[in-house]
């Protein structure tokens, strides 16, 4: 059992105070908010809004100290060595377009190799296939096994490479990828890595240094907080190698006619009017997690999923993608149902107020490995419980029957 009260939760949560009936699960797109999340943007812009780092007035010095307190919150709750290394950026596609730009630009050549795997989602995908076209470079991709895991006859193609960029947790299937030992494997070969984290992050403890990744992107909006905010960890070595990939205000210490010096880090990679609001929002969101453990949750996600697994394998003409073992995989399930189109099913459930996604869910070139115009996702937080998958399989259940399939 796990030892979360979830309706207890739920109270937290406006939107399910305002639409009670609503079943999400749709938390692998974007999260719910809690209040506290709310009342802290609120309390920016109603107590101390003020552009942080410039004045020096009081509700300035308040907006910057508690912005770069959130730095700080951000430093320890992935185990991360210093603030230096804690960039805030827009979201998880900006923190990894940043080292595209930054350092995939500047350190990737001509006949390089690049690796990813074939479950990427297009912001770890496309910015390096544009890239590897950009400089002549190879894009070698590691495939999947039948259980939707990566294949590891296909690690040998890490030998030789500059870069892995891998994500932790698919968006589509679930699985949970061993980046520790894909970073082993890659520093042994010379190469750097980025781990993309937007779906692992929210789910599970996350120690940046134990992982030893070079990069790890995330954002804000999956993980209880507001929208506008991601971050980008990065080694300080390698950051300090990384150029900036917006200029502006802020991410310089000097500028003259012809010249022009960079601010220190992490600040070199901050051009611009940063996302206040959304930062501090993104500090009361990390305070919730804490304080429900970041254990629990993904000891109640393993329950959760468990259950949905095993009730929508009961459902005839239901067909699962991914790990089928709850330890190799996070909280998010896609699916497809015999004779009911993917965006039938979701229209379907909408009726019954259960919100799932369908689509290709920005992995397109998964789809097509898995031979799928497209499927069903469901994707479950910390306010989901099995009455939620019970809603679920009963609107599956329902669709067969409008579909008259069995
Ligand atoms: N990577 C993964 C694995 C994701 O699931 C997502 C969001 N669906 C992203 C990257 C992109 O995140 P964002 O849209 O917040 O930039």
């Amino acid at each position: 059992m796990s030892n979360m009260n979830i309706d207890k939760i739920k109270e937290d949560f406006p939107i399910f105070k305002n639409n009670p009936t609503l079943v999400y699960l749709d938390s692998a797109a974007t999260s719910q908010r809690p209040q506290q999340v709310i009342d802290a943007v609120n309390e920016f812009y109603t107590n101390y809004n003020a552009n942080v780092h410039r004045g020096i007035y009081k509700i300035s010095e308040e907006a910057s100290e508690k912005f770069e307190n959130v730095r700080t919150k951000v430093r320890d709750f992935i185990s991360a060595k210093s603030e230096q290394e804690i960039i805030f950026t827009k979201n998880t596609t900006e923190s990894i377009n940043l080292v595209m730009r930054g350092w995939g630009e500047k350190n990737i050549k001509k006949g390089d190799k690049i690796v990813i795997s074939i479950m990427e989602h297009h912001s770890n995908f496309v910015p390096w296939q544009q890239l590897a076209k950009q400089k002549g470079a190879k894009l070698e991709i590691i495939d999947i096994n039948e259980e939707g895991e990566l294949k590891e006859s296909d690690f040998e193609k890490i030998k030789g490479a500059k870069l892995l960029a891998i994500t932790h947790v698919s968006n589509v299937l679930g699985t949970l990828n061993n980046v520790n030992k894909l970073c082993k494997l890659a520093h042994d070969a010379g190469a750097k890595v980025l781990v993309d984290g937007a779906q692992s992050i929210p789910h599970m403890q996350i120690d940046a240094s134990a992982i030893d990744c070079d990069f790890f992107a995330f954002s804000g909006h999956k993980m209880l907080g507001p929208t506008g905010v991601g971050i980008l960890y990065g080694k300080e070595q390698v950051l300090e190698e990384t150029d900036p990939f917006l200029y502006g205000g802020d991410m310089i210490s000097e500028v003259h006619v012809e010249e022009s010096k960079w601010n220190e880090l992490p600040f070199k990679f901050e051009s611009g009017t940063p996302p206040a609001s959304s930062v501090i929002g993104l500090g009361a969101a990390i305070d919730y997690l804490g304080k429900l453990g970041m254990e629990n949750i993904r000891k109640h996600e393993q329950i959760i999923t468990q259950y949905a697994l095993q009730k929508m394998t009961e459902i005839n003409g239901v067909n699962i993608f991914g790990p089928k073992n709850p330890e190799k995989r996070a909280g998010v399930i896609a699916f497809t149902v015999n004779g009911v189109h993917p965006h039938d099913l979701a229209s379907i459930l909408d009726e019954y107020n259960v919100a799932i996604r369908s689509g290709h869910h920005c992995a397109m070139p998964l789809h097509e490995r898995l031979a799928l115009p497209a499927s069903s996702r469901a994707s479950f937080y910390i306010y989901n419980d099995k009455k939620d998958v019970d809603k679920l399989c009963d609107g599956i259940k329902e669709a067969k029957k409008i579909f008259k399939v069995d």
